[in-house]
């Protein structure tokens, strides 16, 4: 069996910290002329202008088949319904606490923010349906969207989903220049307020580093897969799907937790079959050679319980009562349960958000979603004066607990004012 799953922080890789960070640095500093050079130096990527005008972007669609098109409406109909519940489950309430004080709460969307959707290896062309469709949905009024060249082309496909979906400007811009860009703002780029979409290790870490400058989604880095199989899953089905997320990249880990020993030899005896002839062998191949790991325990309990402590980004369940995860896992980016699901359609077709934590950060986060562009804020207001004159008295004692003298006299003053007492400092 395989073992040795790599994990790593954010900033696992020093070197890659230390390279986003002297980026970020330059672009803070020279803004577009630096955009612009690293554009060169990562991309090989130049062009007069990286952002596309309207008359490019209705070329760059207009090469797009119409089927794919058609594909991208629908895909991103199905991001827009589950977005569109999402939203509605975030309802703005206001109640009134006791007589006379009226506390509420809102969900207000940024005012502006970036889209991100990665293009390094692979056009990745539902991002752009999962960052722009779910901040549309959340009413953000403007959206910047940044995609890389692939190796010195234009991702027609994803300047269409993003155009299709609402995004305002798009940028042919990629890696730590285009997140530096966006969240700094340079004198060409739109400085946004948050910033989402995944990436590879430098677009995390540049997302990372500049975290609390702008808001950011999650760290969304590496995809990561873990199966969680008993004894009646076809190994076939398990080989092939834990393949399939390992050609996302070399650093992507695939992970096999099952209570069949033979199961997992199975799965073993089809990877060794399928990847030779695998047409993405290059990324798959050493990402299982490097991160994947087979795990056999004592029971599907214990299966459960062992898959709950990795946090993955995406838990497959492959089992005979898959909705038995429900109840007893708690650490997931997303769940695929049963057969008749699995990870590619979340990542591509089906409508929950593509963009999850990674790297143990579903412990304390889910992945992207309506509310991440959503400030969630209080008012208060009181109507009465007793309600009022009684918590200035409150306050004015709570206030000096903390020897807070100043704070303890705007209670005192209306504690006087709304119970008729002069006001005196
Ligand atoms: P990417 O767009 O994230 O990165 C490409 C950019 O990286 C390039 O534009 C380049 O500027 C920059 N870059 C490359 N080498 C560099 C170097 N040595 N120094 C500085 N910058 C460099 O595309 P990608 O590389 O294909 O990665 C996509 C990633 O997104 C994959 O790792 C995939 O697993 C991940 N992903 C994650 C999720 C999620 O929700 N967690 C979803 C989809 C994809």
């Amino acid at each position: 069996m395989k073992s040795a799953l790599s994990v790593a922080t954010p900033t696992g890789d020093p070197a890659v910290a230390e390279t986003v960070t002297a980026v970020i640095a330059d672009i803070r500093e020279r803004g577009d002329a630096a955009v612009r050079e690293y554009s060169e130096k990562f991309d090989k990527w130049t062009p007069e202008s990286f952002k596309l005008s309207d008359t490019q972007i209705e070329e760059i669609v207009a090469q797009v088949p119409q089927a794919v098109v058609d594909d991208i409406k629908t895909v991103q109909q199905n991001v827009r319904v589950f977005a569109q519940h999402q939203r509605d489950s975030l309802a703005d309430f206001e109640v009134e606490t006791t007589p006379g004080v009226h506390l509420g709460q809102r969900n207000l969307p940024v005012s502006a923010a970036g889209a991100y959707a990665p293009g390094g290896r692979y056009p990745l062309v539902a991002s752009a349906h999962m960052t722009t469709v779910t901040a549309k949905v959340a009413g953000v009024p403007h959206i910047t969207a940044c995609t890389p060249p692939i190796r010195g082309e234009i991702p027609a496909a994803t300047v269409a989903a993003f155009h299709l979906a609402g995004a305002d400007d798009i940028y042919l811009l990629g890696g730590v220049q285009a997140v530096a860009a966006m969240a700094l703002g340079t004198g060409t780029i739109r400085k946004v307020d948050m910033l989402a979409g995944p990436g590879n290790a430098f677009v995390a870490e540049a997302k990372r580093q500049l975290f609390g400058e702008v808001g950011i989604d999650l760290f969304a880095g590496p995809t990561e897969v873990l199966v969680v199989a008993d004894s009646n899953a076809d190994p076939f089905i398990v080989a092939v799907d834990l393949l399939s997320q390992a050609e996302h990249g070399p650093d992507s880990p695939a992970v096999l937790i099952t209570d069949s020993e033979a199961l997992a030899r199975a799965t073993l005896a089809h990877i060794d079959a399928i990847l030779p002839d695998m047409p993405t062998r290059d990324f798959a191949g050493p990402a299982w050679r490097d991160h994947g790991q087979i795990i056999v325990v004592e029971d599907i309990e214990a299966a459960y319980a062992l898959a709950d402590t990795f946090a993955s980004e995406h838990v497959q369940i492959l089992t005979d009562t898959p909705r038995r995860a429900l109840d007893v896992m708690n650490n997931y980016g997303a769940l695929f349960l049963g057969e008749k699901t699995c990870v590619s359609y979340g990542d591509k077709v089906i409508g929950t958000n593509h963009t999850l934590p990674t790297r143990g950060a579903a412990r304390y986060t889910g992945g992207l979603w309506v509310g991440k562009y959503l400030k969630t804020v209080t008012y208060q207001e009181v109507t009465s004066d007793a309600a009022s004159a009684e918590l200035g008295e409150l306050c004015g004692r709570a206030a000096r607990v903390e020897f807070f003298e100043g704070h303890a006299r705007s209670g005192d003053v209306r504690a006087a004012k709304y119970a008729g007492a002069p006001l005196t400092w």
